[in-house]
């Protein structure tokens, strides 16, 4: 239902939660964040969710805190497969726990996916139709070879595999400075600071850090890098240019 990612110098839970706020008015039945921790080449997910209100899931956190970090992830969720509970709030994590995964939408297709996973030796822990993608997001992520881009074009041919509409917002713990998302069918904006980027739903998930923001089309895939900023493809790997525009209504 509502979506925020975000990669740059601030407290990235911070930020995350300020923009799971303002998309509340969406309405949800959960809320989760996840946060990528450790040094550049051994990093570890860190994630919390919880069913009911953002409240419930800010006194997890306060109980026991996630690791401060600079890039995170935000999800509240509006089940439409698999009961509001905790286990079935995203983000959802690949069974190696390497990456996490946010989704707005439906994957019209998971049955048949999830069958296939299930083949390949993977336990389902949820009953949600997201799960999947962070179980097959990992295993694409393992056949590409390293190097710039890599979680790109896993995020594009696991794209290319899913058939319904998504938002989709994916973390991995070998990616210190890199997330990628993709959509069909729902909608994705980019948000572009200083030296900072933001993945929005809609654009209250970052209203309150840029009003310089980015649109992606049907059918693309966007990574948002602190280094190398924002590329953006369609779902075969050809270079696309974002409408470009700014934010003028009131936060
Ligand atoms: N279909 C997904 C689920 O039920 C995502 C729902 C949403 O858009 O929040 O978990």
């Amino acid at each position: 239902c509502g979506i925020v990612g975000y990669v740059g110098p601030q407290n990235a839970l911070d930020v995350v939660l300020e923009g799971l706020r303002r998309l509340e008015y969406r309405g949800y039945d959960s809320a989760g964040v996840a946060v990528r921790v450790g040094d550049a080449d051994s990093g570890e997910l860190s994630s919390a969710k919880k069913a009911g209100k953002l409240a419930n899931l800010e006194k997890a956190l306060a109980d026991s805190p996630l690791p401060e970090a600079t890039l995170g992830i935000g999800h509240t969720r509006w089940a439409t497969h698999g009961g509001p509970t905790d286990r079935n709030a995203h983000p959802h994590l690949s069974a190696d726990g390497r990456v996490a995964v946010i989704h707005n939408g439906i994957i019209e297709n998971f049955a048949a996916l999830r069958a296939e996973c299930e083949a390949a030796g993977v336990e389902m822990v949820s009953e949600t139709d997201t799960e999947v993608v962070a179980h097959l997001l990992a295993a694409a992520y393992d056949e590409q070879p390293e190097g710039p881009g890599r979680f790109a074009e896993a995020m594009r041919a696991v794209s290319r595999r899913l058939e319904g509409a998504f938002t989709l917002v994916a973390a991995h713990a070998d990616q210190p400075d890199t997330l990628v998302a993709s959509r069909r069918n729902s909608p994705l904006v980019v948000g572009v600071g200083d030296g900072e980027y933001f993945l929005g739903s809609d654009v209250a998930a970052f209203i309150a850090h840029t009003r310089e923001a980015r649109e992606l089309g049907q059918d693309q895939v966007v990574e948002i890098d602190r280094a190398r900023g924002l590329s953006v493809t369609d779902f075969d790997g050809a270079p696309v240019e974002p409408v470009a525009y700014t934010v003028d209504w009131d936060a």
